[in-house]
Formats: C-alpha cells, sequence, structure tokens
C-alpha cells in the first residue's frame, strides 16, 4: 500500500534492522524499544490491523506468532519469557495502520494490571 512505511520496510525500500524475513512476513527492530528486546513482526500483506488480517487471513496471523516465538528462541528467551502484543486503534496507541506483532523480551515484560 502506498505511504505505510511497514509496508516500505517490507519491500526493502525503507531500513529497518530485520531480524527474520521469508515469504509471509517480516521481523525487525522497533526503533524506538520499550525492551531489551523489542521487535514487531509484520505481515507482508497490508490489512489495518490484527483482525482485518484474521479475517482475510487466519493462518497469517499463527505465521506472526511463530516468527516471533523463533525470534525470541533465537535471542535466548523463549525460556525465560516474552510477550506479545497487538495495539487496534487510537485508544490502544495504535499509531501505524498496517497489522503488528510486538515481541517484548527481557527484565519485566508482563502486565502489571
Ligand atoms: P503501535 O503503537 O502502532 O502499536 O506501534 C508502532 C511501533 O512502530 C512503535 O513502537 C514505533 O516505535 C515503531 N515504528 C514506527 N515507525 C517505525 C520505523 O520506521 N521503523 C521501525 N523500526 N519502527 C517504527
Ligand atoms: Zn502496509
Amino acid at each position: 500500500m502506498a505511504d505505510c512505511v511497514f509496508c516500505a520496510i517490507a519491500a526493502g525500500e525503507l531500513p529497518a534492522d530485520i531480524v527474520h524475513s521469508d515469504d509471509r512476513v517480516v521481523a525487525f527492530r522497533d526503533l524506538n524499544p520499550q525492551a531489551p528486546l523489542h521487535v514487531l513482526v509484520i505481515p507482508r500483506l497490508h490489512r489495518a490491523n490484527a483482525a482485518e488480517l484474521a479475517a482475510t487471513d487466519p493462518a497469517l496471523v499463527g505465521d506472526m506468532v511463530t516468527a516471533a516465538h523463533a525470534v525470541a528462541t533465537g535471542d535466548g528467551r523463549a525460556e525465560s519469557g516474552y510477550r506479545l502484543i497487538f495495539n487496534t486503534g487510537a485508544d490502544a496507541g495504535q499509531t501505524v495502520f498496517h497489522a503488528h506483532l510486538h515481541l517484548l523480551a527481557g527484565g519485566r515484560v508482563g502486565l502489571t494490571l
């Protein structure tokens, strides 16, 4: 999709610190990390959020989780634990409207609510 920063990263048109890439998903380090490991996993397919992605291709949401687990495993974080987040909409703080899964690990990344 034109003017989408994450489509540009997936296409290799915008630089990113890519940690995983395959024909379905791309994972790269967040520009403004909130934890020692903070990676965004995106589908190559442009959809505005996780629900719209699930409505089109539910297996792709599973592929994102699988990729996140692989990145966490590669970083030695799978045993100690990690957090996965989909922000959807303004109240959740979504700022990029190309579906993305936040992978957070290192330190205390669990919900404190
Ligand atoms: P959201 O708040 O929409 O769930 O998260 C968007 C995330 O994308 C933010 O954590 C932000 O730091 C990250 N981000 C926004 N633009 C870029 C970019 O151009 N490159 C990278 N690597 N991360 C970005
Ligand atoms: Zn996009």
